[in-house]
């Protein structure tokens, strides 16, 4: 049985004041959903009270990008080898809107693809755990590209570092077209996108495949957290707006410990 996850992005929303207030709520609901994991990435200014707010708690936390690189001269960048000293133990890695910023550059996406890999094998060079997103744009949805799509980086990802590399490794299904939109993906389209996924990763590790948490992300909201959920290849959810709505994200918590 695979541990669900639910992951909330705070994406760059929030205050001292307002992270505050969210987590001392999600605080008093910590026991509902303590058979699970659950983990938050802040905007990395905050990652300090984050960490002196939930240390203890059970509710783990990380960073929504890390850098390629180990350290030197990449203004604005974030090492992950600094993110142990915040007790951080996840990173997001390839996040739709971190492709958008390299879509404006008109990187091809294979070569991005690519740099997802890299930023994967620094994060758990630090030990952290990467949750790596991947998702088709509105376009390829409409051109029937999402396994081509997936297909591509998870390809990407094998031929990087090796099937079993991904036993260390979440993987996040986010289409484009549900992220921030209030339109889900249904249940069965994404039970679809996530068996095929784990089937490409069978082929190569049936064991790995089989351990492996594949979260579904784009619009998970407290009134359709359960039905996604109860699919058999959803293990939990990427949750942005929701998760800076303490009722709604602790809905989401207890959707996911239900299953458990
Ligand atoms: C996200 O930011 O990864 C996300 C899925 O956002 P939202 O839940 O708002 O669609």
């Amino acid at each position: 049985m695979r541990k669900p996850l639910v992951a909330g992005n705070w994406k760059m929303n929030g205050t001292s004041a307002s992270n505050q207030k969210l987590l001392e709520n999600m605080l008093a609901s910590a026991a509902d959903f303590s058979g699970i994991d659950v983990a938050i990435f802040p905007p990395a200014v905050y990652l300090y009270q984050v960490k002196e707010a939930l240390t203890g708690s059970g509710i783990k936390w990380g960073t929504q990008n890390v850098s390629s690189y180990l350290e030197g001269p990449y203004t604005g960048e974030i090492s992950a080898s600094m993110l142990p000293d915040f007790n951080a133990q996840y990173t997001l890695i390839g996040h739709s809107e971190r492709r958008c910023l390299y879509d404006e550059l008109d990187i091809d996406q294979l070569v991005l693809d690519k740099l997802v890999a890299e930023k994967y094998q620094r994060a758990a060079a630090s030990g952290l755990t990467p949750i790596i997103c991947i998702g088709e744009t509105p376009q390829e949805h409409d051109q029937g590209k999402t396994e081509e799509v997936v297909l591509r980086l998870l390809d990407t990802l094998i031929a990087h570092q090796g099937a079993k590399a991904l036993s260390r490794t979440v993987l996040a299904y986010e289409p484009v077209w549900a992220i921030g939109t209030g339109k889900s993906a249904s249940p069965e389209w994404a039970q679809n996108v996530h068996q095929f996924m784990r089937e490409r990763v069978a082929k190569d590790d049936p064991e790995t495949a089989a351990n492996l948490r594949i979260l579904y992300g784009g619009s998970v909201k407290g009134n359709n957290a359960a039905s996604l959920f109860s699919k058999s290849d959803i293990d939990g959810g990427l949750v942005g707006g929701a998760s800076l709505i303490a009722d709604e994200f602790i809905k989401i918590c207890q959707a996911a410990a239900q299953q458990i």
